[in-house]
């Protein structure tokens, strides 16, 4: 149970957090839109120095690893603020797909893994990524991959081709799912996450795939990778053979909440830069875009969806908190759909506020509405979460779907 004055602390914590993305992310963001993340990488690696001193790195991990050891409940919270700037997450240590990666590692890693891996990746030293989704196969149902991986003596030797890897480009490993029980009666216990360090041999990085006409670079890229004949050895296994697809999902529950937060925390952004547009640009002299109805109804609707889309994903991180992820499915997916939905209609209002502006990199506008297009498809696409929904929603009248 939280104390008024741990309430109070924390409140502290998430305005302290808000000053310091404002007064040292905010200015980065003109050179990121214009030049690329490589272009502030550096100025980056130097704040995360000040965020460090400050207590406020890896937020998200418990505090004997090094974190604040916040609840879902509370870290989505921070996650909304880091979200107002494309750099936030990065700048705390907490952006996908390492956050998930260093609690899986933290879950599951042997001594071994934890000191070599789990540690420079919480200190910010290493990055991460992890490669399930395959080209050839629909990533809707990942039980069906062609990734495989085969013993041979002390060693797994690794086949297969995947897509979609979000940040590899500059990682130090990669955590890849790969069929390790192919006879394994149950689908779900066919595959095994696997750790292959990103230079290995055999692990060949074919391109940094464009989206949405922009390829991306380090952190902010998706690549196509092959393993021909990859060989790593079998300590390299992370969990149980057999087990992959059940970590996979104790790790999507709370990484789900945290990219809903994170897309309130985008919604916000531009929702302050459509209503600030809308006061200062006038049709006439005095006539500021805000007099139309039009545009009120859109500072209105989108006011409305985003504080109810918190308070659902809110009340499913207090789910989580307390009942665990299977508790919370069916909310976990109705916040996965209704979120990413918010998200596109909030950001396309605040483009077509901003008239020509809004397709520019002049704001962080169309940066988000390329990026974040894939909010819809990634972590399960709407379509699957809706089903998830309805049939549970059925089950309750008595129709098994
Ligand atoms: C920005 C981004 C980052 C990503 N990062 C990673 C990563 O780091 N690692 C990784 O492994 N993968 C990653 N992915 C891949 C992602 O997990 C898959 O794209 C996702 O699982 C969907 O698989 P698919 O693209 O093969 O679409 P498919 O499974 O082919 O589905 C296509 C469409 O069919 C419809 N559909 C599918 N199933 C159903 C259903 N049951 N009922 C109704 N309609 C349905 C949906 O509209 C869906 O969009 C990323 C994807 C994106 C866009």
């Amino acid at each position: 149970m939280t104390t008024t004055v741990e309430k109070k602390s924390f409140e502290a914590t998430l305005s302290e957090i808000a000053a310091f993305v404002e007064k040292h992310i905010y200015p980065l963001e003109h050179t990121f839109l214009q030049d690329g993340f490589g272009a502030v990488l550096p100025q980056l690696k130097e704040l995360r120095k000040k965020v460090k001193a400050k207590g406020l790195f890896v937020p998200q991990m418990s505090k004997d690893v090094g974190g604040m050891g916040l609840s879902n409940y509370e870290h989505g919270q921070v996650s909304e603020i880091l979200a107002r700037t494309p750099l936030g997450h990065y700048a705390f240590n907490c952006q996908a797909p390492d956050a998930g990666n260093m609690e899986v590692l933290h879950q599951y890693g042997t001594d071994l893994q934890q000191e070599h891996l789990l540690k420079p990746l919480i200190a910010g030293d290493i990055r991460s990524c992890f490669a399930m989704t395959e080209p050839e196969h629909a990533g809707s149902n990942p039980t069906i991959m062609s990734t495989v991986a085969t013993k041979d003596g002390d060693d797994y030797i690794i086949n297969g081709h995947k897509w979609f890897t979000t940040a590899f480009d500059g990682s130090s490993f990669t955590i890849v799912m790969a069929v390790t029980n192919p006879d394994a009666e149950v689908p779900h216990e066919r595959a095994s996450m696997i750790i292959v360090p990103s230079d290995a041999e055999g692990l060949v990085h074919v391109r940094r795939i464009k989206i949405v006409g922009e390829e991306g670079e380090d952190h902010h890229s998706h690549s196509e990778i092959k393993f021909v004949n990859c060989r790593v050895p079998q300590r390299n296994l992370l969990g149980v053979e057999g087990k992959g697809f059940a970590i996979a999902q104790q790790r999507l529950g709370p990484g789900r909440i945290h990219h809903c937060m994170r897309w309130i925390g985008i919604c916000e952004r531009s929702f302050d830069l459509m209503c600030e547009r809308a006061a200062t640009r006038e049709l006439s002299p005095g006539v500021p875009l805000a007099s139309r109805q039009t545009i009120q109804n859109w500072i209105a609707e989108s006011r409305a969806e985003i504080n109810a889309s918190r308070l659902m994903v809110l009340e499913a991180a207090k789910k989580i908190d307390e009942e665990g992820s299977k508790a919370a499915r069916q909310e976990i997916s109705l916040i996965k759909f209704y979120v990413a939905d918010v998200l596109m209609r909030v950001v396309d209002r605040s483009m077509q506020t901003h008239g020509a502006l809004g397709i520019t990199e002049d704001t962080l506008l169309s940066f988000w509405y390329r990026h974040e297009r894939g909010a819809r498809i990634y972590d399960g696409a709407d379509e699957v979460h809706k089903s998830v929904v309805a049939r549970q929603i059925m089950k309750g009248y008595g129709v098994k779907i």
